[in-house]
């Protein structure tokens, strides 16, 4: 299920095609009544083994607490592909992790990066998040992960319930209405809980990212992000000094943090 990329000779969307889009709402709701009362493992081995969705990748940031969603994924299936934005920005110890992890847990690591014409064009002097985040996050990450996704169905994201009042009422399953494709995003994890994400770090003796000892419980690009003293807000350190929270990859207030 590549439409796009089975359309020889076209680089256009399904909606300029008049495709169909993959999912609908409908689709969305069956699958969310289908796996009701389902553990997360259950879940993933079916969407990902029947491939109820077609065509997956996961999106990660390998940041905090990506590890769980990357070992649940890749302990039903390592082949699926795990898109890695790397914005050229982040902190050396994050792209030392990803490789550990890569390592680790045998990943099919994808890497995305931006376009270097509109980097020359847009960002020369690479200061763009000094004087305009939200353009640097737009060339850096939303356009590169956008044009990826094309290829895909549906993506899993780590997204969960406890996060964020946004993030409250999120489905398991939904329609990426960010544009006409209907892909599914998946979130897996919407219903774990801190506890939870901690001790499954614990039970797997998984590897934490260096970065969370030092002060950083939210791990993003290093121009962007800050330490975090005890009793603050863990995203405080994001974006810090700017009235933004998000870096556009999701709808406002959905994900902050990727
Ligand atoms: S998080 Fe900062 S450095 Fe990274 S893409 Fe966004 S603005 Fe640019």
């Amino acid at each position: 299920m590549k439409p796009d990329a089975a359309t020889p000779g076209t680089d256009r969307t399904r909606d300029e095609l008049n495709l169909a889009p993959r999912f609908t709402e409908h689709d969305a709701v069956r699958l969310n009544r289908m796996f009701r009362g389902s553990s997360t493992q259950e879940m993933l081995e079916a969407v990902i083994g029947d491939r109820l969705a077609g065509d997956l990748a996961v999106v990660s940031s390998f940041g905090a607490e990506s590890a769980v969603l990357l070992h649940l994924v890749a302990s039903v299936d390592p082949k699926v592909p795990v898109l890695f934005l790397d914005t050229g920005k982040h902190f050396a110890e994050t792209l030392a992790y990803r490789d550990s992890l890569v390592e680790r847990l045998g990943l099919n690591l994808v890497v995305l990066t931006p376009d270097p014409a509109e980097l020359a064009k847009k960002d020369e002097t690479g200061l763009r998040w000094s004087y305009d985040p939200d353009g640097c996050c737009e060339i850096r990450k939303v356009r590169p992960l956008e044009k990826a996704l094309t290829e895909y169905d549906a993506s899993f994201t780590g997204r969960k319930a406890f996060q964020s009042s946004t993030r409250a009422n999120l489905p398991r399953f939904e329609v990426d209405n960010s544009d006409a494709q209907g892909r599914l995003k998946i979130n897996p994890l919407i219903d774990w809980d801190a506890s939870q994400i901690e001790a499954h770090f614990i039970a797997h003796d998984l590897p934490r990212h260096p970065l969370i000892a030092q002060g950083y419980p939210s791990i993003g690009c290093s121009p962007c992000t800050s330490q975090v003293l005890p009793g603050e807000d863990p995203r405080s350190g994001r974006w810090k000094g700017w009235d933004k929270t998000e870096c556009g990859i999701h709808k406002p207030g959905e994900e902050p943090f990727l």
